[in-house]
């Protein structure tokens, strides 16, 4: 280690810039290493066939701390929204109801159903505000300061003060909301959702929020923990999420930092019992002051560091990491204006979902329990070329949508079932767009296991690991690794497979910067 040396940031994703963003404004020399020929991870935009682009990973943003696009002055630096507050349009074989959180702006729900959507909304904003907090030092101040003197790694515990803080703030949220999370807190969602509403199509539209990107079911244990980190609203970037993490790319340039694409680090280097630089897969050597990881934590702990540098038990635990994804993307180009039925031209470029009740959806997971999937898949839809029309060439469109409950593990392989996926999808969204088959110029599905070559994480988990409860807050992504830290000197995690964990975020790059600016002297 030398005076001179970077931190290096591995990963150019958008968790990764922010880390080198807020790095190089604290007047660090920081240098990320981005194994793609662009910067972005899995929020970037691509033209998946002539004339049509598409955000190829993340096609929504709906979670990106307004505090870190400020402080990094997105705006400034090339973010602009093509759409914000997007409407969701729960489809259905009537009318679609379209909801845009409690507002219900069409669609049959009951008085009773509208009052408590709006109590069910408040209620979920407050406790994810709450969940976002721990591992953030974003707390109480006493707290703060606390969790940086006990912020150890090497006690492999430093959970008692952040889960103080939690205990604290959960207090704070008054004796009626308290008494409820504590009620619901590990509760499925079935039964919660069944519990207070009438309309199963709405029933089906919350449902979802909390299982996209999990593999989970609405029966699943802990889902309503999930449907927390869903909470905010639906915005879509202009020239889709490319330009988020194009904008994060300029801040951190603009900070100081130095960005090199086409640089993957196959190791890191160790001396003694401390990781002192990385060495890229062309054989380049470059020391570093620290390493802060984006990759997911397989790939940092098994793949880049080796499990030689790690106990027994750790490296256990990375292992029993849950990390097989259960998503996959569709992109479709199309010649014109899908037509939803029960769906007006307005609104086809809104939120659309496919989600028609709880048991469809509980349903739809359950062969992938089995490494299976369903040939009613659920699905979350955009045709993000209704409000940005530079995505797709004049009169044209593209549509992207989240196929849920594809099981990274398929049973008979993804070669074999790429295209019967398809086919159940192109089918159940013929279903709603009658007409869309012969709309279709040319598809491309994403699988998990594209996913995971197309964006490097392994298992193609959109969270880099799966979000439950033993996988969470200062758990996450397991005990020994919580807050950003590694069980090896020189060694921060700010990716997805730390808190908070997956989705256009940014506060794992922001949090880590912050333990890394406690460790790593100028
Ligand atoms: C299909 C799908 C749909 C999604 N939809 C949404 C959505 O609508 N909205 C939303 O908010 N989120 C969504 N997500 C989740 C979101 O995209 C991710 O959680 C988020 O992009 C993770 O960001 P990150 O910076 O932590 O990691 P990543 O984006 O994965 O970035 C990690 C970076 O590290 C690089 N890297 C890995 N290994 C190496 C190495 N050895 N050397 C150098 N570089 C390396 C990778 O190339 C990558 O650029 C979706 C995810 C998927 C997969």
């Amino acid at each position: 280690m030398t005076d001179a040396a970077p931190i290096v940031i591995i990963g150019g994703g958008h968790n990764g810039l922010v880390c080198a963003a807020y790095l190089a404004r604290a007047g660090r020399k920081v240098l990320v290493l981005e194994a793609s020929a662009e910067v972005g991870g899995a929020a970037v935009t691509r033209e998946f066939t002539p004339g049509f682009r598409v955000s190829s990973g993340a096609h929504l943003l709906y979670a990106l701390d307004p505090a870190i696009a400020r402080d990094l002055r997105l705006a400034k630096h090339g973010l602009a929204l093509a759409r914000s507050g997007l409407d969701t349009v729960a489809l259905a074989d009537g009318e679609p109801l379209v909801l845009n959180g409690a507002i219900v702006r069409s669609g049959q729900l009951s008085d009773a159903d509208r009052t408590e959507l709006g109590a069910y909304v408040a209620r979920q904003r407050r406790y994810a505000a709450l969940l976002a907090k721990p591992g953030t030092g974003a707390g109480f101040s006493v707290f703060r300061l606390l969790g940086r003197m006990v912020n150890n790694r090497k006690t492999e515990n430093p959970a008692p003060v952040p889960l103080l803080q939690l205990a604290f703030d959960v207090r704070r949220l008054g004796r009626a909301d308290m008494r409820e999370l504590l009620r619901v807190g590990t509760m499925n969602l079935y039964d919660l959702l069944d519990d207070r509403f009438e309309s199963p199509q709405l029933k089906g539209a919350l449902a979802l929020d909390g299982v996209l990107g999990a593999k989970l079911g609405p029966r699943s244990g802990q889902s309503f923990f999930t449907s927390l980190q869903r909470a905010g609203a639906y915005a879509l970037p202009r020239g889709g999420m490319g330009t988020v993490t194009g904008a994060l790319a300029v801040a951190a340039r603009a900070a100081g930092a130095t960005i090199r694409i086409s640089s993957p680090v196959s190791r890191l280097a160790v001396t003694g019992d401390r990781v002192t630089g990385v060495v890229l897969d062309s054989g380049e050597e470059i020391a570093a002051s620290a390493v802060v990881s984006s990759a997911d934590p397989k790939t940092t702990f098994l793949q880049l560091l080796g499990a030689r540098h790690l106990d027994a038990e750790f490296a256990r635990r990375i292992l029993n990491y849950r990390s097989l994804g259960c998503a996959a993307k569709l992109h479709l180009a199309l010649d014109g204006v899908p037509g939803f039925r029960g769906v007006p031209a307005a609104q086809v470029g809104e939120r659309l979902i496919v989600a028609p009740d709880l048991d469809y959806v509980e349903a739809a997971f359950n062969p992938a329990k089995y490494r299976e999937f369903s040939s009613s898949p659920v699905l979350e839809i955009t045709v993000p070329s209704m409000h940005d029309p530079g995505l797709a060439p004049a009169g044209k469109h593209v549509l992207s949508a989240i196929i849920q409950y594809a099981p990274y593990d398929l049973a008979d392989g993804w070669d074999a079932g790429r295209d019967r996926l398809l086919q159940s999808t192109l089918n159940v969204l013929a279903r709603y767009a009658p007409g869309l088959r012969a709309q279709i110029v040319d598809a491309e599905l994403l699988t998990p296991v594209d996913l995971e070559r197309e964006f490097r994480i392994t298992g193609g988990h959109w969270h880099h690991g799966e979000l439950a409860l033993d996988q969470y807050m200062m758990l996450r992504p397991v005990r020994g690794a919580a807050n950003y830290s590694a069980p090896i000197d020189g060694l921060y995690l700010c990716g997805a497979g730390s808190h908070p964990g997956g989705g256009v975020i940014g506060r794992a790059g922001r949090n880590a910067a912050r333990v890394v600016l406690g460790k790593v002297r100028p």
